[in-house]
């Protein structure tokens, strides 16, 4: 197969992890005789110090037309202290709207190999295998107005909470489909008792809930769910909810079974290409040291193997190359510990290849 990639590595590390990502591509693409054309964009602070903007039309472009697109990381330090319409995240937020990438979807498996890296007891998260969608594109972080004001003279302040009923409709559906081919279990995350918005999100969970008699739904305000992520995640197979909720358990989720450094995502629209990328930040403290670990990219590419261009023995592959790495000792040092064989960025980018 031919595909064409868009490569938008962003800033801090995100410029190294991506080279491993496309490297072990052009692997997999040599061994299965599959061609991959990477074309490069800029966004994000990088975007903003070339073309003055977070995201240049060029770059959406170039998304446009191609097959999907991996994305690094964006953010840090130098741009901190922009107006909000200048920051790199800005970038990442548009880009999710462009190309209609209205579901997130997070998953958090267990590695026996970490076990040790995990806050939690090896009981508790042992055969932990857990899905999060989270709506990307509506919401509180999309809702207008979204400003400062004025109340009787005093300083106030608005956020907007605002869905349509159709974009609830579309993620709760691709959690049902993506059940359905998993443990066959919905738990649907949301503050019913005090939220219209969650009252509505129930509502339409139940209606797509009658078209799947082979899924199991369950309702969970989002208070409980962070509770029983920590206390019982086995319990989870596919998690949906809606963006700010979202937001938050995934971060608490990805701590479950390691580090940052380890976790994948995928971003899916309904018409365009889908987006993937790590789920970590740009990680300004450890950029240019050759320390960052790159397997949560590596792992985003295999997704996109996978949901993109229906290559699952391919994915299978880069999978199966990343934990006989892991169970052979190597570690960077997000993810060391006693008795392993620390490596840098690039060292563990060739471990994975020669495995592979
Ligand atoms: P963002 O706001 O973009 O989500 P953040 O401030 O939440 O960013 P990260 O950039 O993800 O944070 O970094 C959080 C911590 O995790 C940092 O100490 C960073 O060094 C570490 N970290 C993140 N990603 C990796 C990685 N791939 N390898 C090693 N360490 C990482
Ligand atoms: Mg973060």
């Amino acid at each position: 197969m031919k595909k064409r990639i868009a490569v938008l590595p962003g800033d801090g590390i995100g410029k190294e992890v991506v080279k491993g990502a496309i490297e072990v591509l052009q692997a997999v693409g040599e061994r299965f005789g599959h061609q991959f054309y990477f074309s490069y964009g800029k966004i994000g602070g990088t975007a903003i110090d070339a073309a003055g903007t977070p995201l240049p039309d060029e770059t959406m472009e170039l998304c446009k037309e191609s097959d999907a697109v991996l994305l690094g990381a964006v953010g840090g330090p130098k741009w901190d202290q922009q107006p909000l319409h200048l920051r790199p995240e800005r970038g990442l937020l548009k880009i999710r709207k462009e190309l209609n990438l209205y579901a997130n979807l997070r998953p958090t498996q267990y590695y026996s190999s970490l076990s040790d890296t995990s806050p939690l007891r090896k009981e508790v998260i042992e055969g932990v295998d857990m899905l999060m969608v989270r709506e990307l594109t509506g919401g509180l972080y999309f809702g207008k107005p979204s400003e400062r004001t004025q109340q009787n003279g005093e300083d106030a302040v608005v956020d907007t909470l605002f869905y349509q009923k159709e974009e609830m409709h579309r993620v709760i559906k691709l959690a049902f489909e993506l059940a359905r081919k998993r443990r066959g279990k919905v738990t649907s995350v949301d503050k019913a008792n005090v939220l219209e918005s969650s009252r509505m999100w129930r509502e339409v969970a139940e209606d797509i809930s009658n078209q799947y008699p082979d899924v199991v739904l369950e309702h969970m305000l989002v208070d409980n769910a962070a509770m029983q992520m920590i206390k019982n995640p086995k319990q989870f197979d596919v998690v949906v909810t809606e963006n700010m909720f979202g937001d938050i358990l995934s971060d608490e989720a990805s701590v479950l079974t390691g580090s940052l450094g380890m976790l994948p995502s995928a971003s899916i629209s309904e018409n365009g290409p889908y987006l993937y990328e790590p789920i970590h930040g740009s990680a300004p403290d450890i950029e240019g040291k050759n320390a960052a670990n790159p397997i949560a990219m590596i792992l985003s590419a295999a997704m996109m193997l996978r949901l993109s261009f229906g290559m699952e023995e391919e994915a299978e592959a880069i999978e199966n190359a990343v934990n006989q790495v892991l169970d052979a000792g190597y570690r960077t040092r997000d993810i060391a510990s006693f008795g392993k064989k620390q490596v840098s960025t690039s060292e563990m980018i060739e471990e994975v290849k020669a495995t592979l």
